[in-house]
Formats: C-alpha cells, sequence, structure tokens
C-alpha cells in the first residue's frame, strides 16, 4: 500500500436482521476499502439498547485499520458501506442494519460538519470503549486519556462477549 497512512479505530454496531453476520460483514468491507488495511478486529460484544429502548439487542466491535483515505473520504465511504448493507435513517437512535462510525483517526481532533472526532459520545459508551480497549489499551483519546481508563471508569455497561 502506498502513501502515508494513518492508524483509524471504527466502531460497527447491528441489531436488526442478522446483526453478527452484518458485522463480519462490515469488517470485509472495510478490509476491501482502497488504501486501507484492517489490523484488527475486536471480539463481538452483545449491547442492550440505549435510548429508544424497544428494539433488539445490538451486536458492537471496533475495527483498527491503517488507512490513506482522508478524514471526509472515509466518512462517505462508511456511509456508502451502511447504504450497501441497506441502512435506513428513521429517527435518532433507530434500529439499524449496519452503523459505522469513526472513533479516532489518529490523534487528530476534527470539529466539522458532520464530523466530529473523536467521536462525541465514546468516552460514555460501554459498547465502543470495552471493544477498544481489547484492541488498543495503550491508545490515548485526545482530550480525554487513555482508553483502558476511560473504559475501566465505565465497568461493563452489562455488555457480553459473544462465544465467551
Ligand atoms: P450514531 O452513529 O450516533 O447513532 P448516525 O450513525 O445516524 O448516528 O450518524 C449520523 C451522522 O453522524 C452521520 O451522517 C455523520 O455525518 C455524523 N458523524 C459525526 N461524527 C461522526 C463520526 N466520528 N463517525 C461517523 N459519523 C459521524
Ligand atoms: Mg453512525
Amino acid at each position: 500500500m502506498a502513501g502515508n497512512t494513518e492508524r483509524v479505530f471504527v466502531a460497527l454496531g447491528a441489531n436488526i436482521g442478522e446483526p453478527q453476520r452484518q458485522v463480519e460483514a462490515g469488517f470485509d468491507a472495510l478490509a476491501a476499502l482502497a488504501g486501507t488495511r484492517l489490523v484488527q478486529r475486536s471480539s463481538l460484544y452483545r449491547s442492550a439498547p440505549v435510548g429508544y429502548l424497544d428494539q433488539p439487542d445490538f451486536i458492537n466491535a471496533v475495527a483498527a485499520i491503517d488507512t490513506s483515505l482522508a478524514p471526509r473520504a472515509l466518512l462517505d465511504a462508511l456511509l456508502e458501506i451502511e447504504r450497501l448493507h441497506g441502512r435506513v435513517r428513521d429517527f435518532a437512535n433507530a434500529p439499524r442494519t449496519l452503523d459505522l462510525d469513526i472513533v479516532l483517526y489518529g490523534g487528530r481532533l476534527i470539529q466539522e460538519p458532520g464530523l466530529t472526532v473523536p467521536h462525541a459520545r465514546m468516552a460514555e459508551r460501554a459498547f465502543v470503549m470495552l471493544p477498544l480497549a481489547e484492541i488498543a489499551p495503550d491508545v490515548q483519546v485526545p482530550g480525554l486519556g487513555l482508553v483502558r481508563e476511560l473504559a475501566a471508569r465505565l465497568g461493563s455497561g452489562g455488555l457480553q462477549r459473544v462465544g465467551a
């Protein structure tokens, strides 16, 4: 792979259809992105919905990728993957077939219309922080601290490792 790359962490989530398969397909789609290498995938975790509660449990995971895609190009690619997997956006916290969020992009702080990195609510979400801590405990979250310490503050958050 040519050019400079950055280490990026992407959170994957799904809760309708076949969530486990959709998250697996999400990993595959990340691996297939131009200028991108899938470095590591966390275990899959099962979590209860937040916000709108009357919907199935989620399957969540985090991927580490090295990519030469710029943040906005990566976001567009992730939204396209979501679209290809049939996601319909209805309302906030609605059920979804596949959700892909940029959690961290190198050590960058990005605040643009439609793109906030680190992801705005990551530190309060066990379903992001636990899988992230599994694969990247020593990574620094700009402005917030070490992944392992942020995750430890949250406890299990009711998350269960799938197949464990
Ligand atoms: P959420 O992931 O918080 O449940 P959505 O997936 O519906 O919500 O996100 C809607 C919008 O959030 C996207 O269209 C995107 O422009 C914006 N957004 C802002 N920051 C990010 C980020 N770091 N990763 C992914 N999407 C983001
Ligand atoms: Mg999203």
